[in-house]
């Protein structure tokens, strides 16, 4: 692991934490074969905790041409009983990151589940009090529609209120060098951030994929991927395109900064971190 901050062309991203979760592998896992796993576990021991999968939620804000962009907002400050009274730190660590809540121009949503709205208000306000807010409209129109099952839309809800919320649908620019790229599947409007600047590009993945054995076996889907079918064939697409391409990715839930690259090492795509 190396610092939480790099560039692409002139932009910089700094990988931001909140909060460690685990999760045991047969409800996180269900379908895939705990022995084939297995063979994943010395490339990315990170990803293994004495519960099961271990990861935390990620978040990343990027500078680009004068405005800051916070990519979600992780699980929130909580105490989180699922996690055993943990608590969130997003808005620490990004204070003593550089990036301070004021600075944050724009919060964009890869996705509207729990893990990544979190931070989003602060009681009646917004946490962020300068930002306007972008959330995938496919992802509003589902989880508005089952609300009893769906508390993280309090996070969300009360923006669009205040008239802060903007919903977007594909592909849309937040800068020059920052655009949307509908990645659907893990949820109906699962949405990647393309950075490109200077010829550089990077792909803030959201959860295309959460555990980095799934760059070699895109067909493994967690149990939070909404439509596994969907989540497999969009991951299996884009893993493709990284390889191809060779250009940085960036997955909120891969262990420590989760910037890396794609690549072939001994009969296997491997994700490489940076
Ligand atoms: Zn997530």
């Amino acid at each position: 692991m190396t610092s939480s901050k790099i560039t692409v062309g002139s932009t910089e991203i700094i990988s931001l934490t909140d909060v460690e979760m685990q999760f045991p592998w047969a409800a996180f896992f269900p379908t895939v074969p705990m022995n084939e796993l297995e063979e994943y576990h010395e490339l990315y021991p990170g990803s293994w905790g004495d519960v099961g999968f271990k990861t935390d939620a990620g978040c990343y804000s990027v500078r680009s041409d004068g405005m800051t962009i916070l990519i979600d907002t992780g699980l929130g400050p909580g105490p989180h009983a699922m996690l055993g009274g943990a608590t969130g730190d997003l808005v620490n660590d990004m204070r003593s990151k550089g990036v301070p809540p004021d600075d944050v121009d724009v919060v964009l949503h890869t996705h509207l589940h729990p893990d990544h709205v979190g931070w989003n208000m602060s009681g009646d306000e917004p946490t962020f009090p300068n930002a306007r807010y972008y959330a995938p409209q496919a992802d509003w129109d589902f989880f508005k529609a089952a609300l009893a099952a769906n508390p993280q839309m309090e996070q969300v809800i009360p923006l669009n209120d205040m008239g802060r919320l903007e919903l977007y649908d594909g592909e849309i620019t937040i800068t020059p060098e920052v655009s949307t790229l509908a990645t659907p599947g893990h949820t109906p409007g699962h949405s990647s951030v393309l950075v490109n600047s200077d010829g550089e590009k990077l792909l803030i993945a959201g959860d295309l994929a959460h555990h980095p054995a799934q760059v070699d076996r895109p067909e493994w889907s967690a149990a939070f991927d909404m439509d596994g079918a969907q989540a497999s064939a969009t991951r299996k697409k884009m893993l493709d395109r990284l390889l191809e391409e060779g250009h940085l990715a960036a997955f909120c839930h891969f262990p420590g900064d989760g910037f890396g690259h794609i690549a072939k090492s001994g009969g296997k795509r491997v994700f490489q971190a940076l």
